[in-house]
């Protein structure tokens, strides 16, 4: 396979030499208050002021005050005394001959997180991102899994990454016509419902017409199933979920995601049933990963079909990813699509995708400069451009 390969920078933004604040990243209300409490916006113009950085920030994507042409110049002045709305540092941009796309990004020192945009999925392009740098949840079959947590990201660190890819693609501005990154999917690293605040602001100023303005509904994330916070998730970011299945009896379930033992699978269940907003227009998804000779067997698919009987759902059907030390092989493609057809048969989409970007993934694995962290990554990234194909069978879809 052919490996397009840019080391250029896209962003060429610095990092800052003195410790101010980063406005990118901020609701709307969170701008009001900094505005304010620097004392940078007039007195009662903290509203209004704090809706044309918010909408020349997350909605025109710039990156300078000085571009802010309808705030009067002191004012600038004054903006980039005391914040910034740089970018991170971007280490490495892959592009692979499928049109995938890879962003390595440096949040912090020790804090680097990849980004994934995938072609073709969704209404137009998904992006893959990660709300955590490694995972307190130990899945057997994850090698993020085996990375201990590093920490939360905060939500400016989610938003740039969706910052980062929208000015690879000239995504600027947000209401552009014919988008090439419609749909965000929270399935790079980390456990989303373990850093909640962070991803539902994030959620907000992503989904904010003034901001970069992707609809709610084509936001999904993904849960290892996290029951407490499936509720909250529904009612504060009003996102589509996806939960992490992979197994139809609590013994598999609990060697595949160990935080079966503390959700098993009837609470799960439930807690999916009352998810918020649930319904056949607004369907819940199972990922399920292929492991031979351990989950793929026509009585598992069968077992599946009655588990989930009733809640309006589709299947995603994901070929393992092996990756080094692990025990795991992916199932055979016969037993896959024996699978799906199961599946299919009892009126469930169950679509299998043929992951994207291998030539870059493969390529990203051999990075030697990086650290295992990243490698880790990297390897993990793969099953999610495989994933990303779950966006792909109902994309009927309404205005943003
Ligand atoms: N922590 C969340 C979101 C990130 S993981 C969660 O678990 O849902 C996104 C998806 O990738 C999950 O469904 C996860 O089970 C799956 N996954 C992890 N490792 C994989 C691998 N090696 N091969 C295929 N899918 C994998
Ligand atoms: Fe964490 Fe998700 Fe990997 Fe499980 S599958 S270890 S929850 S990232």
């Amino acid at each position: 396979m052919s490996v397009t390969l840019d080391l250029s920078r896209v962003s060429g933004a610095a990092p800052a030499a003195k410790p101010l604040i980063n406005l990118s990243g901020l609701t709307r209300s969170q701008m009001i208050a900094a505005l304010t409490e620097s004392g940078v916006a007039e007195h009662g113009k903290a509203r209004m002021r704090a809706t044309q950085v918010f909408r020349w920030i997350h909605h025109r994507g710039v990156t300078d005050f000085a571009m802010m042409t309808d705030v009067a110049k002191e004012t600038r002045a004054r903006l980039a005394e005391v914040f910034t709305i740089a970018r991170p540092e971007i280490i490495e941009r892959q592009v692979s001959k499928d049109g995938t796309r890879k962003w390595l990004i440096r949040m912090a020192p020790g804090i680097e997180v990849e980004a994934v945009y995938i072609p073709s999925v969704g209404r137009a392009g998904a992006l893959c991102v990660s709300s955590q740098v490694g995972c307190t949840l130990n899945c057997s079959f994850c090698h993020t899994g085996t990375q201990a947590l590093v920490r939360n990201l905060t939500a400016a660190e989610i938003v740039a990454q969706v910052q980062v890819a929208k000015d690879d693609l000239a995504e600027w501005p947000s209401d552009k016509d014919d988008r090439l990154l419609s749909n965000i999917v929270f399935m790079g690293m980390g456990e989303p419902l373990y850093n909640m605040g962070a991803v539902a602001d994030a959620i907000e100023i992503i989904s904010d017409n003034e901001g970069i303005a992707i609809s709610r509904r084509r936001i999904t994330v993904s849960t290892s199933g996290v029951v407490p916070q499936l509720q909250a998730l529904g009612e504060k970011t009003q996102a589509m979920l996806a939960i992490s299945l992979h197994a139809t009896n609590d013994a598999l379930r609990d060697e595949l995601v160990p935080l079966n033992k503390k959700y098993p699978l009837d609470q799960l269940i439930a807690g999916i049933r009352a998810y918020p907003g649930i319904s056949n227009a607004r369907r819940v998804t199972f990922e399920y990963v292929m492991l031979k000779g351990v989950n793929d067997s026509p009585d598992e698919a069968r077992a599946l079909v009655k588990l989930i009987k009733g809640i309006p759902a589709k299947v995603n059907l994901i070929p393992f990813n092996p990756w080094p030390g692990s025990d795991y092989q992916c199932s055979d493609w016969a037993a896959i699509e024996a699978f799906a057809a199961i599946l299919n048969k009892a009126g469930y989409s169950s679509p299998i995708r043929t992951p994207r970007g291998r030539d870059i993934l493969a390529a990203c694995g051999q990075l030697k400069s990086e650290s295992e962290k990243v490698r880790a990554s990297a390897l993990r990234q793969l099953s999610m451009a495989a994933m990303a194909g779950v966006l792909d069978d109902d994309e009927d879809d309404e205005a943003a």
